[in-house]
């Protein structure tokens, strides 16, 4: 069978989402055409978005991409877009991802270490799934990568058919740096090699077709959290701070950075805002409060929701239990407002 038969076989495999269309694949629809395979192994084909509402389109888009690229190798689709109705798609991706298959990549990052960076990424991305979203999550924080422990991930990442398989827990996929290596053993990687080894990493995993991947950066502003930025090119980023002045001077520096390289900040979450007292139930501001809503007015950004102090999300991180309780409820409506800035 020549590659452009096994091309052809794997996209009669991805039904065509158009109202009318059902029971029939992209191929038989007439929705793909022109496939053709180029001298270097790429695949080039043209996807018609007629009829296709934007999220439907992103979706469609990344499941062939995920289809071609099984069979013909990782990057290889190449393709294009087009609509009936005026030149440029209604909408749709004008190309394609940095990861093939993933519709939008979202970093979650913060100025400095402890604000509750990865709490939030990992709870945020229960919560999407939560909203019937695909979802993935990586944990960027080479250094410091505790997504495993927040997810109750155990083991080592497989590797089948020489592509890395990610974990799965809480309805999320995940893949770590902690699922790569011996948790006793401290990574010595220098910055460069890190952020090389983690591209890499997830342009080699195998997670399928995804609505959006949330990135959990490592904490600051330094170069690796620059470098990532610039090679992953999330498609927008969701800032967390604490409400104590320093956090915000912090979080100001990680807002500047993104800007420096041209991705959108998406706005800001407040956490370890305000304490409920598990014993009296009154609320007290350990760290002030409001500080991050303040902060996202002033650079025109909006403020994505508040999470407060609460025991119960310490003790749930700890044991593995994202979105339980508190968290649950807290990150509910924010996942909504992400979603809807992200335009999934
Ligand atoms: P970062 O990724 O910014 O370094 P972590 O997410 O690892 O921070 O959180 C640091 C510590 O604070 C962890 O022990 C975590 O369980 C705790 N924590 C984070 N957010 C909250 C919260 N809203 N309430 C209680 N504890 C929290």
């Amino acid at each position: 069978m020549t590659l452009k038969d096994k091309v052809a076989e794997a996209l009669r495999g991805v039904p065509d989402p158009a109202v009318g269309g059902a029971g029939r694949d992209v191929l038989s629809s007439g929705r793909v055409a022109g496939i053709v395979v180029k001298e270097d192994g790429a695949v080039g084909l043209v996807l018609s978005v007629d009829g296709l509402a934007r999220a439907e389109a992103e979706r469609l888009q990344a499941a062939i991409e995920v289809a071609v690229n099984n069979v013909a190798g990782p990057k290889a689709a190449r393709i294009i877009l087009t609509a009936d109705r005026g030149a440029v798609p209604a909408g749709a991706r004008p190309e394609a991802s940095t990861v093939p298959g993933i519709r939008k990549l979202l970093a979650v990052a913060s100025g400095k270490g402890g604000v509750g960076k990865s709490t939030v990424a990992v709870n945020l991305a229960v919560a999407l799934a939560r909203q019937g979203l695909a979802v993935g999550l990586l944990d960027a924080d080479i250094y410091g990568p505790s997504v495993p422990t927040l997810l109750g991930i155990e083991g080592r990442a497989q590797l089948e058919n020489s592509r890395l398989q990610p974990a799965e827990a809480h309805g999320v996929k995940a893949l770590s740096m902690g699922m790569m290596t011996d948790p006793k053993k401290a990574i010595v990687w220098r910055g460069p090699m890190a952020s090389s080894a983690l591209v890499q990493m997830v342009e080699q995993c195998d997670w399928g077709v995804l609505d959006v991947l949330v990135i959990d950066l490592p904490p600051g502003t330094g170069d690796i959290q620059l470098t990532l930025a610039q090679k992953l090119k999330p498609d927008g980023a969701v800032i967390v701070s604490t409400p104590q002045d320093l956090a915000l001077i912090d979080a100001r520096r990680a807002v500047a950075m993104f800007g420096e390289v041209g991705v959108k900040v998406l706005g800001l979450i407040e956490n370890m805002s305000g304490y409920a007292c598990p014993a009296c139930g009154n609320v007290s501001d350990p760290f002030g409060s409001g500080g991050a809503e303040a902060e996202a007015a002033s650079i025109g950004a909006p403020f994505l929701g508040r999470v407060p102090l609460d025991i119960g999300i310490r003790t749930d991180s700890d044991a593995g239990r994202p979105g339980q309780g508190r968290a649950g409820e807290v990150f509910a409506p924010i996942a909504v407002r992400v979603a809807e800035v992200l335009g999934l």
